[in-house]
Order: structure tokens, then sequence, then C-alpha cells
């Protein structure tokens, strides 16, 4: 015979109700089957709310109003839809129910208290009733059915409401009183009696249990679990989208996911199937060919961490005081009073020592943990030997297990270095005897971060870039057409790269799956919320995003000022504007050390020859020992390209209006042409190097002379441009005169920092640099007498976004072990 336990969320609806009779009539025709029941979901809270609530007639009466609406609206559908309902019986058995309960309540409300055994009574009266209704339904089903009564066997300790099974006597009943049965015979489950014939609760969720006990009394060759998921999965599915399924645990592995919250079986009830070794299958009622998962006997002999869990609603108590050392029998003084008080230690921490003692409790116990400590320690108290015993709420437990993790390596180190991925403190770690758990306490605020980064780590090794780009101009509309274009192949490479939040002038617009990239014009402006670290930050946080960057693409000052407000809150920055490195000395190393503190990326190698490796190149030769002698080079794309049609006999008010419609130029070519551009490039480079310049230290000579007029807007400039044209005419033919060219050229040289324009001869090596291209020498102590040479287009959306593109991936950093 085989036990089957259907769950609350198995019984949520008439329809459920109608899948789960044709599960177990279908069950039936090969074996006989005891059926568990639980209440039908959500009706156990009204009830333990009206068993809160007895002082409170106006509550009491909505919660009875409620549990009642549940019930009825169950047996209306099951009638409208089901020929043959046997509707009276059930409505009978609600009538008899509500009596039941009014007589409860009245007692109560007389006494003003709810004695233990009574609210077992009230807070059980779900799945009496889960077991009427279905007695209705078989009715029609034409089957018939014993009902088992757990009053008359299933025996239990006197915790009222979290009692323990006496299996040998449970066993012993259940053998006196149902030899015989029908093929199919069901029993609520959640309760059993005590020795005194008081009802009792096996806990919360407790029905698991029942189920177990009863297969244990009837000798069920397995008990099957019937719920809402496929099976066991390697972390709670509605925490972990990528969950996978189990399809089978050991015993041990069982009780150690329950306990540590795994809430699809109930942690008290493995113990007496693994006692009698009877296989337990966790099945979907929604999918009832879905194989399931098996748990069994066997140890799983793979080498592998199986799954992760977690529990929440944690207090951690502290019990320390420089009297403790050498206090003989303190511990047992801690742990007895916990005893007394019915109070379960869910972890005990490691860390105790003999200064101090900690544990874990759930949340629900702490004050009373609190005042039974506070009396047992009174006088070490009075004394000073004690520090106020103290309490630290709002805490989970995260824990990863598996049989054979022992055997492999770095599962910890692994475990840590996730936790610190996801920016989480460590309040306290265990690890069990036998290794086949690691469990640590942590912030219940960053538990989902925990899992999500831990699970990625371990099972689905697929990392996530989350992108927050400000700024759709020309640099960053092209990023998204690159980021659009590439999003299938990164994900056939298992990286997860969605933009989440997309800010332009007027507001950032986010959506939780990722905005759609091909339509992205669209959303933008609508429901935009204004661009702050705190709009991102909340967006992050209740999304539980776990790498999240920053993509500035505008040249916005005040943005660039707050990067280390972003970086402290976890996010990497990748930039291509070059304010935030070319600010204060003091700014531009505040933000190095808070990207170290945080251990996230600052990124920005687009700022100095658009998409050439020019900053990580001169980075690691500065790691490496290298040290930089002198640099010179063009480093402006705009001017690159302006300087080389003035060579062909352009004007200049031309030459710079056509590389702005080519986005060769900033948005502002003013910026180009006053050389602000290039001495904010050859800083960034200068300080790259190690030389601690501030902007003001670099001598620029602009290409706009002083005597002339450049205010207004971006128009009236371009327009003022043309009384430029014959001064440069006459400049650029003076130098052909010569065999030479200008150029507009970055220099450093023995620590000082020059933009000049210059005349160069055909032997020079900046002499065939135009159209647009880049080109930097730089002359150090390794590359000398020739220098290092890098050369290619410093200029234009599509180098310059791949650029961006390339750092976005370098925030991928973590390793991530196949
Ligand atoms: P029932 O009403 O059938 O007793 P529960 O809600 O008690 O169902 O348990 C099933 C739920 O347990 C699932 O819906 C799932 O959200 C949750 N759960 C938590 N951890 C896991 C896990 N590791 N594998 C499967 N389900 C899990
Ligand atoms: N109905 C009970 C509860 O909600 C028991 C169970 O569902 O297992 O806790
Ligand atoms: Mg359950």
């Amino acid at each position: 015979m085989r036990v089957l336990k259907f769950g609350g969320s198995s019984l949520a609806t008439a329809e459920r109700f109608k899948q789960v009779a044709q599960i177990i009539k279908d069950k039936s025709q090969s074996s006989s089957v005891a059926v568990v029941v639980s209440a039908p979901q959500g009706v156990t809270n009204h009830l333990v709310a009206m068993a809160e609530n007895i002082s409170d007639e106006n509550k009491l009466s909505t919660d009875l109003q409620l549990f009642k609406t549940a019930i009825d609206t169950i047996i209306d559908d099951l009638s409208a839809s089901l020929d043959g309902f046997n509707r009276q019986h059930a409505e009978q058995a609600l009538a008899n129910c509500e009596h039941q309960l009014s007589r409860y309540m009245q007692g109560a409300t007389m006494l003003s208290f709810c004695p233990e055994h009574i609210r077992a009574r009230i807070i059980s009266t779900g799945e009496r009733l889960s077991v009427a209704i279905l007695e209705s339904a078989f009715a029609a089903l034409g089957s018939e059915v014993s009902i088992l009564e757990p009053e008359k066997f299933l025996f239990t300790s006197d915790e009222s409401l979290n009692a323990v099974a006496d299996l040998v006597l449970s066993k012993e009943k259940f053998a006196e009183c149902y030899s015989e049965r029908k093929q199919i015979a069901i029993m609520p489950g959640f309760f059993g009696v005590n020795s005194q014939g008081e009802v009792t609760t096996l806990g919360r969720n407790g029905s698991d249990y029942s189920a177990a006990v009863l297969a244990v009394c009837a000798e069920a060759e397995c008990c099957e679990i019937w719920t809402d998921v496929d099976g066991v999965f390697n972390a709670d599915p509605r925490l972990i989208k990528d969950a996978k399924l189990l399809d089978y645990l050991s015993y041990q592995e069982a009780m150690e996911l329950s306990y540590f919250g795994a809430s699809v079986l109930h942690p008290k009830t493995i113990g007496p199937i693994a006692q009698y070794h009877i296989p337990c299958l966790i099945k979907n009622t929604g999918n009832p060919q879905a194989p399931g998962t098996l748990i069994g006997n066997e140890n799983d002999q793979q080498k592998r961490v199986k799954a992760i869990s977690n529990l929440n609603d944690l207090t951690m108590v502290n019990v320390s005081g420089p009297g403790m050392k050498g206090m003989v029998g303190m511990a047992s003084r801690v742990f007895a009073t916990m005893s007394r008080e019915n109070i379960s230690l869910v972890l005990i921490s490691q860390s105790s020592s003999e200064y101090c003692i900690s544990f874990c409790i759930y949340s629900s116990d702490a004050l009373r943990a609190k005042h039974s400590l506070a009396e047992e320690f009174e006088l070490e108290l009075l004394n000073g030997l004690l520090e106020p015993i103290s309490l630290t709420g709002d805490l989970s437990i995260v824990s990863l297990v598996g049989d054979g993790m022992h055997h492999q390596r770095g599962v910890a180190a692994k475990f840590f270095s996730s936790l610190a991925q996801a920016r989480v403190n460590v309040v306290a770690i265990a690890q069990d005897s036998s290794e086949r758990s690691i469990s640590v306490v942590i912030e219940q605020r960053k538990c989902t971060d925990a899992l999500k980064v831990s699970h990625q780590n371990f099972f689905s090794f697929k990392p996530t870039i989350d992108v927050f780009m400000i700024g759709c101009g020309v640099v960053g509309s092209e990023l998204i057409a690159q980021i659009a274009r590439q999003q299938p192949s990164l994900k056939a490479q298992n990286i997860d790269l969605k933009v989440y939040g997309l800010a332009n002038s007027q507001g950032m617009v986010f959506d939780e799956n990722g905005i759609d990239l091909d339509n992205w014009q669209e959303g933008m402006g609508k429901d935009a919320l204004p661009v702050t670290v705190e709009n991102i930050k909340a967006f992050v946080r209740d999304n539980h995003l776990i790498n999240p960057v920053l993509v500035d693409s505008t040249s916005n000052e005040e943005l660039a000022m707050s990067y280390v407000g972003f970086l402290e809150e976890g996010f990497h920055v990748v930039t291509p504007n070059k304010k935030s490195n070319t600010d204060s000395w003091q700014y531009y190393q505040e933000l190095r050390e808070a990207a170290q503190k945080t251990n996230r990326r600052f990124l920005y190698e687009t700022t100095v020859g658009a998409g050439l490796p020019v900053i990580d190149t001169l980075q690691n030769l500065i790691k490496a020992g290298d040290q930089l002698l002198k640099f010179e080079g063009v480093l402006s794309g705009s001017l690159s390209y302006i300087f080389g049609k003035l060579e062909e006999g352009m004007p200049l008010s031309q030459a710079t209006a056509i590389a702005k419609e080519n986005g060769f130029t900033e948005p502002d070519p003013r910026d180009d042409l006053s050389g602000m551009d290039v001495a904010r490039k050859l800083l960034i480079m200068a300080r790259e190097s190690g030389m601690q310049l501030e902007l003001s230290d670099i001598e620029i000579e602009s290409v706009l002379p002083e005597s002339f007029d450049a205010g207004g807007d971006v128009s009236r400039f371009m327009a003022n441009l043309e009384k430029l044209d014959d001064e440069f005419s006459l400049k650029v033919q003076a130098a052909k005169n010569e065999g030479k060219v200008l150029r507009y050229i970055g220099n450093i040289n023995e620590g000082k920092c020059k933009v000049t324009i210059e005349a160069v001869d055909s032997k020079h090596p900046l002499y065939n640099i135009k159209d647009g291209e880049n080109a930097l020498a730089i002359h150090s102590r390794y590359y000398q007498p020739l220098p290092f040479v890098l050369r290619g287009y410093g200029a234009g959306a599509a180098v310059t976004a791949a650029g961006v593109f390339g750092d976005l991936l370098r925030t991928l950093a973590w390793e991530q072990e196949h």
C-alpha cells in the first residue's frame, strides 16, 4: 500500500480537489492507498488568526467569515461542476465545524485565554473539512472510502502545538483499529492526540509529518508527498528562477534541506521514514506525469553540492561577558534554559568561545529566550559578570547541502567568495560534523542576493551583467544597438547581459525583465523617474540584481561626481565620460579607493583613444614596473579629422561642420577646438602613469585664438567659425611651403603636459595621422629607444561603443568555475 499526502496548495480550489480525487482513484487501481490531506491553502492561517484574536470580537468575526467563505466557495464550485458531489455531507461537516469553533471561542472569550489544546483543536479544523469535501467528491466518482481518525491511533508527546509522534504506540494502535480498510482511506493531517486524549498539532506544515507517521503505521511501501512543484529543487524555485529539479536525495540530504528551510518538506517528516526505510516521493498534483524526486536510503556518491536552502525570521542570541571564562557549566545552563522554555535552537555558532555563546532561534521565541536567560543569570548580570543578553533580529540562514560535499575541495571558499560577491556580511558560520551541510547566518534582507550568487556559482554558471545606462546620445544609442545584436551570442556563451534601466534628459525608465532593446525609443519618457542613485539603488535592491553596472555615456559633470556613491552601493562604473578622472587629484584618488574597498570595477578605457586599448596597456606596463618617460600623440579623433581636411585645402569651418555631422566631435565642437578634450586625455594618461597633476597644470594652445568670439550656442559658434578660415588657410599654406603639415599634438615630457599645434615634416611619426586616426607613442623605460606605438581610429560611435562594451564584459571578473 502507498500513503499519498496532498498539501494545502493541492487543495486550494474545487478544480484541485477534482484533480486530487482523480489521482487517488487512478493510484488505487494498482494498490490500496491511505490519503493524508491538509487544510485548503490559506484556511489554517485564518484559524490561527482566530485563536490569536479571541479578545477582539471584530477581528474574530472577520476571520471566521474568511474561513467560512473559503470553504463555501469550494463546496459551491464542486456542487456546480461535479455531478453526484455529496453537497449535503460537506455542508453538514462545515456546519458542525462552525458550531464547534463558536463553542471554543465562547469558552476562550470567557476565560480571556485560549488554552493550547483548544488552540490545537481550532487550528486543525481545516483538515477535517478537507476530508469531508474529498469524501463528498468520492461519492461522485463512485468510490467508497474509509476515514482514518488520528484521535484513535496517532499518539504524540504533550506539546500541544509542536508535538512529536510516538511511533511504536501509534503503530500498535493503528493495527488494532484499522486492520480492515477500504481500497481508499482518508485521514486529516496535522494533528494527533496526547496520552490524555487532548488534540495536539504537529507544527505548522505538519501534514507531511502525519503522512510519514501513517506510512510507518500502515507499513507503506512508499510515502508520496503531492504538492505544487515537480519535486525538490536545488534552491527554492520561488526565489531562484533557474533552480534545477533533483531526481534523487538521500534521507540525510533531505533532512538537512528541510531543516534549513526547504519548505517543500516538513523537517520532522524524514525521521520516521528513514528509520523504517520507506522511500519517499515528491510529486506535483498539477503535473502527475512528472517523475518527481525520490528520497531514499542510498548516499549520493557524487562529489558535489546538491542544493542551497534558506531559513528566515531568525534571531541570534548572544550571551557573553568577562565572567564567563572559567565559569563552569555556563553552556549547559544556557541550553538547559532554552530547553526548559521549549525553545528550539536552530544553529549554534562555532564561534562560541569561553567568553561568548551565540545561537540562533526563531524570532517568535526571541523575547521569551531573553527573559528566561535574564532570569537564569540574574546574579551574574547584577554583578557585571555577564553583559546584558543581546538579540540580533532579522536574520536568515543560508545552507549548502550535499552528501558528497566533504570529498570536494574548496566548497567553503567558493561559498564565502560568493557571499562576498553578493556583498553579504556573515554573522556566524556552522558546519555539521559529517560535512553534509555548511550554514551561514546573514541579514535577512540580503538572503535572496546570497542565494542568487551562490546558486549562480555552484550550479548555473550563468553570470549576469545588469546594466543601467545613462545617456542615449551618439555613443549610447550605438552601444544599445551593439548590445541588442550581441545578446543572442552572449546568451549562447551563458552570459546574461540585460539593460534594466535607460536614461536620457527626460529621466530614467526601468524594466524588471530587461528593456526591449529593439524598441527602446518607444518606451523613453513614459513613467520616467529622476536619475538618482536612490532610484537606481531601489530598483537593484527590489529585483535582487547582483552585478549592477552603471554606464555613463554622457559628458555630464554632476553624474561623474556621483560615481563614488554608485561604487559604494555595489555598482561597477563603466564610462567614456572624462570628467571624473580629470576633476581634482583628490577625487581621482577617492574613486580608486572606493572601487578597491567595494571590490567593484571602475572602467574608462574609452576616455583616451576611444576603442584603442590605451588605458589597459598603460596600467599593465606600470604594474609591471615600467615608467613613462615621454609621450607624444594625436589624441583627438575630431582634430585628426579636421587637420587632415585642412591639409587638403578645406576651410576650418567646413571641416568642423563635416566632422560634427559624422559624429567625430563632441556634441559641442568647442570642447575639441579649445583643446580641452585633448588636455583631459593627456591628464588621464599622466595620472595613470603616476603623475600627480591637475587640469590647470596642462599648458593648452587652443585652436581658437584668444581674440576670437567663441560665445553663444553651438549654431552661432559654427557660423562665427568662418571668420577663422582665412587665418588657418594661411597657417596651413606656410607649413606646406616648408614640406610640413599641421598636427594637434599632446605631449608629456619631464613631468610636464602640453597641447600644441605643431608643423611636422614627413619624417615625423605623426605626419600621416589624419582622417580621425589617433596615434600614441609611449617612450618608457622598457620601450626605448623605439617607443610603443598604438594607432587606429580614435573617435566615432562604433569604435567607442565597442570599447565601452568591452569594459562591460570586464565586470565579469569574478571567476566562474565549471
Ligand atoms: P504544500 O501546500 O503542498 O504543503 P508547501 O507550500 O508547504 O506545499 O511546499 C511547497 C513549496 O515549497 C513550493 O511551492 C516551493 O515554493 C517551496 N520550496 C522551498 N524550497 C524548495 C525546494 N528546494 N524545492 C522545491 N520547493 C521548495
Ligand atoms: N494546514 C497546516 C498548516 O497550514 C498543516 C499543513 O499544511 O501541513 O500548517
Ligand atoms: Mg507543506
